[in-house]
């Protein structure tokens, strides 16, 4: 819900000399954090990871004497403590937060607090998960004339979806969906898409521990199939469940190719080779 509390305004001043980072620390490989978010590491005076899916990128590149904590036992109040205090003391704090930190992150809770006392803070994107396990399973997420929509969400769980999100409803878009936080509820997931008309031979795919190295798994099954294959294989947390009519198209023997590759389509980067199309803008941006 909106406040009445003013916007912050870039430059303004600021009580502390540090700025606190929240980075994005990718879906699990350490390698796949950005360039900047390593960048940044390297020079923090303290950091803040979220567990142990970020612990290893945190002490790989981290400084000596730099103060590394982890927030798993501490309430949203003590996190914000910490990282005002490090802010008044060290001029980089870096909270490291898993996937992409503007996805199911907790990030406005923190950012306000640290608004509030006068602290500088950037965010740095990183790989989200969803990201992370279409490329494990070799998906796109997009195909033309199949869909060229993806949600992300989740099923309701302790945090109540909001009027009009449930999956139910959102499922009967019939585009990708990628659904976090929701493996132990598996069955309602599936039951959400049944409702929604989706056939119980439509493709789905789970990907547990997504670019973790020599642990990620890959479940493949349909709306009628994956819980049980989840369950068989034990799965029970850190999954990315994805519902699309693009999975498996890997195998496709008959796929609309994109146009932006087409031989008669003209864009900004390439004159047509071939009968350009004279029905599409020349000057298209950066479709594919
Ligand atoms: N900000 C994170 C999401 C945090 S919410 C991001 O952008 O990825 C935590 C949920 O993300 C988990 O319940 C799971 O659904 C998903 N998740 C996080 N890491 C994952 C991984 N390596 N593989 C698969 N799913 C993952």
């Amino acid at each position: 819900m909106q406040t009445d509390t003013p916007p912050i305004e870039a430059g303004r001043a600021t009580s502390a000399p540090g700025t606190v980072w929240f980075v994005g620390a990718g879906p699990g490989d350490p390698e796949l954090i950005t360039v900047k978010g390593r960048a940044l590491i390297e020079r923090a005076g303290a950091i803040l990871f979220a567990g142990s899916l970020v612990s290893e990128a945190a002490t790989r590149w981290a400084p000596a004497g730099c103060v590394i904590a982890d927030s798993k036992d501490m309430t949203l109040e003590q996190m914000s403590s910490w990282l005002i205090e490090q802010a008044g003391r060290c001029a980089t704090v870096v909270r490291l937060q898993t996937g992409d930190p503007c996805l199911y992150g907790a990030l406005i809770e923190l950012v306000q607090p640290l608004d509030a006392a006068g602290v500088a803070i950037e965010v740095v994107p990183g790989v989200s998960s969803a990201m992370a396990s279409a490329a494990a399973a070799v998906e796109s997420l997009t195909l033309p004339e199949v869909t060229q929509t993806v949600i992300f969400t989740r099923i309701e769980g302790r945090t109540p979806m909001p009027e009009g999100e449930s999956l139910e409803v959102l499922a009967a878009h019939h585009s990708t969906l990628c659904i976090f936080l929701s493996i132990t509820l598996m069955g309602r997931v599936t039951a959400a898409l049944t409702a929604a008309g989706w056939s119980p031979d439509a493709p789905m795919v789970v990907v547990h521990k997504a670019s973790w190295p020599g642990e990620e798994k890959i479940i493949r099954g349909t709306v009628a199939t994956i819980q049980g294959l989840c369950r068989d294989a034990k799965i029970v947390s850190q999954s990315m469940i994805i519902a699309s009519p693009t999975l498996g198209a890997r195998q496709w023997t008959t796929l609309t190719k994109s146009r932006l590759y087409d031989a008669s389509f003209t864009h900004k980067f390439r004159r047509a080779s071939v009968n350009a199309n004279t029905d599409t803008p020349p000057d298209l941006p950066e479709t594919t």
